[in-house]
């Protein structure tokens, strides 16, 4: 999305685009707004879909067919206040009728942080177009305020009547329009540039609101003139008369299918045979039959109070029911970024300002926004508590999280790396392994399992996977067995839950460890359990990115063996269970309290997390349909797979990344260079593992997270399939 600021060589695209929209009428086109244009100082804006290459904004890279909203408001400085209406009957969001709900939403908060960064602007005052002039009826736009702490200023009631499905009037109208015929009135329109009945009726005009309500009208004579003039289809001035005489009248902005009544007044004589009700009848029966309303207009002033009751009263005998034209406040310098498509706000030349709507592969501020008020309130709670490790965070978390994987143990660490080392040390030590004891772990992981077990003074032995789905492949652990292997780490890569059956039989059969690294995998389950309670023990990390993410550096440890979880507990804080008493070198690995309560506030949502990842997946796999591209394989029973990030695969990696990355979509790669040919394990680099080097090569992530919009779904596999060698 791009917005930029109205400039006069706009206009005519601005009409051109009220003229098509859903909601505009012709009291938003520019040349009404012009008209007031010395009164007040312009901010309306354009809203472009798309964004420019590179994210720079080219003006002519947007063309009329990317209009998709645009926003009339004036702008009072002094006051640091935005107006949708300022001079207008009413302003506020013109859109397209194709426009979604979701894009309106976006596109109001685009148009609120605009005016708070580009104008530190403090409030906006809004006055919507009333739904009656909607082709189709919405309040996106108001909702959309009220997301934003919108409150309700002022309400001014209006009476419309509805043409599709008029009221019958009431006798007594009828009666007194009877008897203004009966006692000669009738019907005159003002031809087109008759100032002098202009001029006549005026005068009755300003007399009637005078004497009756000390009130002025909006407009003077000259500013109507000069509307009449410019505007001769649009604004009508009905009358009745007596003889040569006006004794009442009714002028009429005719917008698209609304005719709205602007100044209704009836001089004494009028009144008392009841000019106006001929009138009305006159214009409801016969001259707006076509219309979808006649809406009366406001019969009330400042403050809500009412002009004229009588006219009120008169309005419903005619079948009219209330409408309102309510007026909202913003103060938009509290206006939060809201978790939205909008990633970024940048500023162009000339105050020109662009948003760039790239997909994002992953926004940690739009995760961490959609856990608020809570997530802040929960650090907060913890900061203003006093206590910071090892506390009762810690405590509601191990409870809560080691219930979840249906573990019987959960030890908090500082990281999952540290976890998973712990577990291997304190298996070395607590069995006696040696330092050539090897543990089976898979090629293509995450550099961190396989450091884990170097850390932990062991030997690594690569396993290499499946290309199916990336995972260690059961069918190759067995030839790699020796006297010396003690464990097989699983990694459940991706989000995908190891095939764990016949790793559990080979390792019965030669009696080793399994450990799992649940690192990219929290809640995934295999065959109704958790991971996390598949092996003898997991290492789970809490990285900000992974499905269950902190605000920093957490991990656990999960077993149902209390002898390692009281080990690991130990080794994690200085090799201490009671405090100044070391029962073995430990070091220092504990997840801080206010890491504990964030995940604490975050488990209770992961089900549901992980459910609308699914739902992407389902999207994509759907949606891509390009021969070039390998979607990864989907699970027969869905709960296999979390889907910590969606893998797909094609010889043109590279190309299909840059390409992707031009048309704004963020992609990652998981991982470029196998673990095998990294300098850290340069004793490995001749070595060869074709499967995992093929995966390094072919894979691609696509944007995945919890927080994805369909648009923005939608835009990834458009984008997809049209990608082509
Ligand atoms: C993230 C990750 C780790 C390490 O976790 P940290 O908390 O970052 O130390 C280990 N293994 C895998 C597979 C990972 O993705």
């Amino acid at each position: 999305m791009t917005i930029i600021p109205y400039s006069i060589t706009r206009k005519e695209t601005w009409d051109a685009f009220v003229e098509m929209s859903k909601n505009g009428t012709f009291l938003l086109k520019r040349g009404f707004m012009d008209y007031h244009s010395d009164r007040f100082f312009d901010c309306s804006l354009l809203v472009y879909a798309g964004i420019s290459p590179d994210g720079d904004f080219k003006e002519k890279s947007l063309t009329t067919k990317d209009l998709v909203a645009v926003f009339p408001a004036n702008w009072d400085k002094e006051q640091r206040t935005v107006y949708s209406h300022q001079g207008l009957t009413y302003g506020g969001l013109v859109v397209l009728p194709e426009v979604t709900q979701k894009e309106v939403l976006d596109i109001m908060q685009a148009i609120l942080q605009y005016y708070r960064d580009m104008m530190q602007a403090e409030r906006l005052v809004y006055k919507p177009i009333p739904y009656i002039y909607s082709s189709i009826p919405s309040g996106e736009d108001l909702y959309a305020l009220f997301r934003a702490g919108a409150k309700l200023s002022r309400r001014l009631v209006s009476t419309c009547v509805s043409m599709q499905n008029p009221m019958k009037m009431r006798s007594s109208r009828v009666q007194q329009a009877r008897k203004a015929v009966d006692h000669g009135f009738y019907i005159d329109r003002m031809t087109e540039g008759d100032n002098e009945t202009l001029r006549e009726y005026w005068t009755l005009l300003e007399d009637v609101l005078m004497t009756h309500h000390n009130a002025r009208p909006t407009h003077t004579l000259q500013e109507m003139q000069l509307l009449m003039s410019r505007f001769p289809k649009n604004i009508k001035l009905y009358i009745v008369r007596h003889e040569k005489s006006i004794v009442a009248g009714i002028i009429v902005f005719e917008c698209r299918r609304v005719a709205h009544v602007q100044y209704m007044a009836s001089g004494d004589e009028g009144r008392a045979y009841g000019a106006l009700d001929l009138l009305l009848r006159h214009l409801i029966n016969e001259r707006y039959k076509q219309f979808d309303y006649v809406d009366f207009g406001t019969s009330n002033e400042d403050g809500g109070r009412v002009l004229n009751e009588g006219l009120i009263f008169q309005k419903e005998g005619f079948g009219g029911r209330a409408v309102c034209y309510d007026t909202y406040e913003v103060n938009i310098s509290e206006v939060r970024n809201y978790p939205s498509k909008l990633e970024e706000v940048a500023r162009g030349d000339g105050g020109v300002c662009h948003t760039s709507m790239a997909v994002p592969y992953l926004s940690l501020q739009r995760i961490s926004a959609s856990f608020e008020p809570e997530l802040t309130a929960e650090v907060s709670r913890v900061v203003q508590g006093g206590w910071y490790l090892l506390g009762q965070e810690n405590k509601r978390f191990s409870k809560a999280f080691s219930e979840f994987c249906g573990a019987k143990y959960c030890v908090p660490t500082g990281n999952g790396l540290d976890a998973l080392t712990m577990i291997l040390v304190a298996y070395k030590r607590m069995l006696g392994w040696g330092d050539d004891a090897e543990v089976i772990v898979p090629s293509n992981t995450y550099i961190a399992s396989i450091l884990a077990v170097s850390r932990a003074g062991l030997v690594p032995v690569l396993c290499e996977p499946r290309l199916e789905d990336f995972l260690i492949n059961p069918d190759n652990i067995e030839a790699l067995i020796t006297e010396r292997t003690k464990a097989i780490m699983v990694v459940h890569l991706y989000g995908r839950v190891c095939d764990m059956k016949p790793i559990l039989e080979v390792a019965k059969q030669h009696g080793l460890k399994v450990v799992e690294d649940v690192a990219q995998a929290q809640g995934v389950c295999y065959q109704g359990v958790r991971a996390g309670h598949l092996g003898d023990a997991a290492g789970v990390s809490f990285y900000p990115g992974k499905n269950l993410g902190a605000l920093g550096d957490a991990g656990c440890v999960t077993t149902d063996d209390e002898a390692l979880a009281d080990y690991v507990s130990a080794m994690s804080n200085y090799g201490s269970s009671e405090k100044y008493v070391n029962r073995m070198k430990g070091l220092n690995s504990r997840m801080d309290e206010i890491q504990a309560a964030v995940l604490c506030l975050k488990l209770k949502r992961l089900d549901a997390d992980n459910e609308a990842r699914r739902k992407v997946v389902q999207a994509y796999s759907e949606g891509i349909t390009n021969p070039l591209i390998t979607l990864p394989s989907l699970p027969s029973d869905p709960t296999e797979n979390v889907w910590h990030v969606y893998p797909i695969r094609t010889p043109e990696r590279d190309r299909l990344r840059e390409y992707l990355s031009r048309e704004g979509i963020e992609t990652m790669v998981h991982y470029p260079i196998p673990p095998h040919q990294q300098q850290a394990y340069a004793e490995w680099n001749d070595r060869s593992y074709p499967i995992s080097e093929q995966i390094h090569r072919e894979i691609l992530s696509l944007p995945m997270s919890p927080v994805m919009t369909d648009d923005e779904i939608r835009r990834v596999i458009e984008a997809l399939n049209k990608f082509s060698l």
